[in-house]
């Protein structure tokens, strides 16, 4: 870490988390010579850090792994002057410029003239010892990034909301059976998505039943699920080869909640995908990309692509500041 990441001096730029959003707003600003300090929070690079073979990934014909995709990222920007600390964010006032990062008791505060948020969603996972240890070994929270790896397998899908049918009729293009688990017998899912789902012959819905165990780590792989059922307590065993998490994401912006506008769950609303507002009005100096604002695609390409918006805009604002 360099004297100048402890120091009072004025940043131009930190940006806030480490994923794929982050890194490439690190790459675009280090290229500007912003020399950005990007602040590590508790899941150093994301999402993809957490996931096997990304294939959807422009440029890599024969896929990437997720964590050598997000090294590669960090390794560009820090070759760009990108400065990394592993830090949480505690508070910030908004309000005043520079900005002062709080970042915990007994440490220096961090000075900036702009702010990028790209502190992500994190995925909900049961928290069940057995699943934690087969993430990206037949358990994962991205039907998107995994699904094509359970072709012709029978799986299963956690959850009741619109994430989960989407991920399970998703799912149907490569599995030979999805079988839909809800922890009620009440499913939040909108209608359309629940017929959807009700009416596929590759999905069986399971209600009112619970996770107990993830069968296989000693294989490391999933072979099964031990299940309970909430009504009867009657315990049982589906085999199946995958389970893929649709219970829903928190978006880590708590800490700017009375700050900017948040929409009910919790992402910061933007205008101009980057920009966020506070009462309807945009915060200066203050740029948001990456899943912490896009709860609709929340894909690495589109957290990259806003990215790199969010690094332009802080660009234009600096020279709009006489920087
Ligand atoms: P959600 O609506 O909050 O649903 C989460 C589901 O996961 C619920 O069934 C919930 O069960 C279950 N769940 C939560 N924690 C659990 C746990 N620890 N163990 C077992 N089950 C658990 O989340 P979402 O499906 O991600 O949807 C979020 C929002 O995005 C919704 O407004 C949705 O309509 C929208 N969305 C829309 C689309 C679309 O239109 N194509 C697609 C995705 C999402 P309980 O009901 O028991 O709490």
């Amino acid at each position: 870490m360099s004297d100048k990441t402890n120091s009072t001096s004025v940043r131009d730029t930190v940006i806030l988390g480490s994923g794929c959003s982050g890194l490439t707003a690190a790459i675009y600003a280090g290229r500007a010579n912003l020399k950005p300090l990007v602040l590590e929070g508790h899941e150093p690079g994301g999402q993809l850090s957490i996931t096997t073979l990304v294939e959807n990934f422009p440029g890599w014909p024969e896929g990437v792994q997720g964590p050598e995709l997000i090294e590669n990222m960090k390794k560009q920007a820090e070759r760009f002057g990108a400065e990394f600390q592993m830090a949480h964010l505690v508070s910030v006032d908004l309000s005043k410029q520079p900005f002062e990062l709080n970042i915990g008791a007994g440490k220096e505060p961090i000075r900036t003239r702009t702010l990028i948020i790209a502190s992500g969603a994190s995925a909900r996972w049961l928290n069940l010892p057995s699943e934690q240890a087969l993430i990206g070994h037949g358990v994962s929270s991205c039907a998107t990034c995994d699904g094509f790896f359970s072709s012709g397998k029978e799986i299963a899908v956690i959850g009741g909301g619109d994430s989960a049918m989407e991920e399970a009729l998703f799912l149907t293009r490569f599995a030979s059976k999805v079988t839909l688990i809800n922890r009620t017998d009440r499913f939040r899912a909108s209608k359309i998505m629940m017929e959807r789902a009700t009416a596929h012959p590759k999905i069986q819905l399971l209600s009112s039943t619970v996770v107990e165990e993830v069968l296989g780590v000693d294989e490391k792989d999933v072979r099964g699920l031990r299940l309970r059922n909430t009504k009867t307590g009657e315990q049982s065993t589906l085999p199946v080869s995958f389970m893929f998490l649709g219970i829903g994401h928190t978006p880590n912006a708590k800490m700017f909640a009375g700050q900017l506008d948040l929409d009910p769950d919790g992402y910061i609303l933007t205008h101009g995908n980057v920009f966020p507002t506070h009462e309807e009005k945009e915060v200066p100096g203050v740029f948001a990309c990456g899943d912490i604002q896009d709860r609709r695609y929340r894909q690495a390409i589109t957290a990259a692509g806003t990215g790199c918006m969010a690094a332009l805009e802080v660009e234009k604002f600096l020279e709009d500041h006489g920087r």
